[in-house]
């Protein structure tokens, strides 16, 4: 396949709530939509997962766009591809970082791929679940009554797993309350986004009698060396999130033994191509694997749905239907949870599995350039 023209759209997806983590308040998703079109006119949808701004990681909506205008899209236009995995390495080749830029382009890519083969993105991945878990992510919220109301809420939707935001005075009290209210049965998980260093130990530590499924990034978004000595500490998994941007973070958090269990988003590495190789290597090693989230419209959530198809997805994922966040979602249908928390993978429909819905998408367009 040769791609020949490449639209990247700025959207503003209103969110149903606004989003409360450690870095601030997200009142609505801007997202960038990749579409490609090739030499045959096919037609492949991408997302850009990076945030607005840097309190995540470095790369921000802003500069993976400059990014993307500058250096990606010239050099994969009219550029000739037999495969989509040949993407990410001929990206690594002369670029190096900007993984969300890369992946939004490199997905995009994937599901062109996938239509023209009239094959699903999840059979072209390999995947084999034919329905993925689904757990919710809760943001901090004003008090710890509303916290609970909206874990009430997520348990009885059939959510398998409870993840609480969580920060230094913000964390033991709530996760008390949530394992007093729910008991032991349900699968609690922290996010700590980086919230805290070496010196909580102590309190980190504390947190073992709520047998947590994992506590997630709790120390630096760059650092192993340090998550290694805390998880020597504390009973506890911890889960790698922000630190792994690469196979090779795999591999230093598997020397390094500082986590025990990976959250992979498919943005965050670079593409689906990396992701199938760090399947590839956790599932050897028996590396406990989830898909995360990143407030994806519904096709950026396309992809990690096909992703946590495979058969190392063992945890249940960050893969809320698109209501949970969205008051209206860009792809028809809507991605939908069953009562039981499983999200179905669309094995049947070519590519992605969902269509863009292209006049809500121009509705919620604020700008648009065409390559
Ligand atoms: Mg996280």
């Amino acid at each position: 396949m040769t791609i020949k023209n490449v639209v990247l759209r700025e959207i503003n997806l209103p969110l149903r709530q606004p989003f409360v983590t450690s870095h601030g308040i997200i009142p609505h998703r801007r997202s960038l939509i990749i579409e490609l079109i090739d030499n045959d006119g096919h037609i492949g949808w991408g997302e850009c997962a990076a945030l607005e701004t840097p309190g995540y990681l470095p790369e921000t909506f802003d500069s993976s766009l400059l990014v993307l205008q500058k250096w990606l899209v010239p050099v994969i236009r009219d550029r000739h591809f037999s495969h989509p995995g040949e993407v990410s390495s001929f990206f690594d080749k002369s670029i190096r970082g900007w993984n969300f830029a890369k992946a939004a382009l490199e997905m995009a890519v994937w599901d062109l791929f996938a239509k023209k083969q009239g094959s699903s993105l999840a059979d072209l991945l390999g995947g084999v679940q034919k329905k993925v878990a689904a757990g919710i992510v809760l943001g901090l919220q004003d008090n710890l009554r509303l916290l609970i109301e909206k874990a009430e809420e997520a348990v009885a939707a059939g959510y398998q797993r409870l993840k609480i935001k969580i920060a230094p005075g913000n964390d033991f009290a709530i996760l008390h309350a949530l394992r007093k209210e729910f008991g032991e049965k349900i699968d609690l998980a922290a996010d700590a986004n980086s919230a805290y260093t070496l010196a909580d130990t102590k309190n980190l530590q504390r947190f073992d009698e709520f047998k947590l499924s994992m506590i997630e990034q709790p120390l630096a978004w760059d650092d192993h060396a340090d998550h290694a000595v805390l998880q020597k500490n504390i009973q506890t998994p911890i889960c790698l999130d922000e630190s792994i941007l690469s196979l090779a973070d795999c591999q230093t958090m598997h020397a390094m033994q500082s986590g025990r269990i990976v959250n992979l988003k498919p943005g965050r590495v670079g593409g689906l191509a990396p992701s199938l190789k760090i399947h590839e290597f956790c599932q050897k090693r028996r590396i406990p694997l989830w898909c995360g989230g990143m407030l994806e419209s519904g096709i950026g959530r396309a992809f990690n749905i096909a992703l946590a198809s495979l058969s190392g997805f063992t945890l249940p994922g960050d893969l809320s239907p698109s209501t949970r966040y969205f008051k209206r979602d860009i792809v028809v249908p809507e991605w939908k949870m069953d009562a039981q928390g499983f999200v179905v993978v669309p094995f049947k429909k070519p590519g992605i599995g969902v269509d863009v819905d292209r006049d809500y998408l121009k509705r919620v367009t604020v700008d648009e350039w065409n390559f």
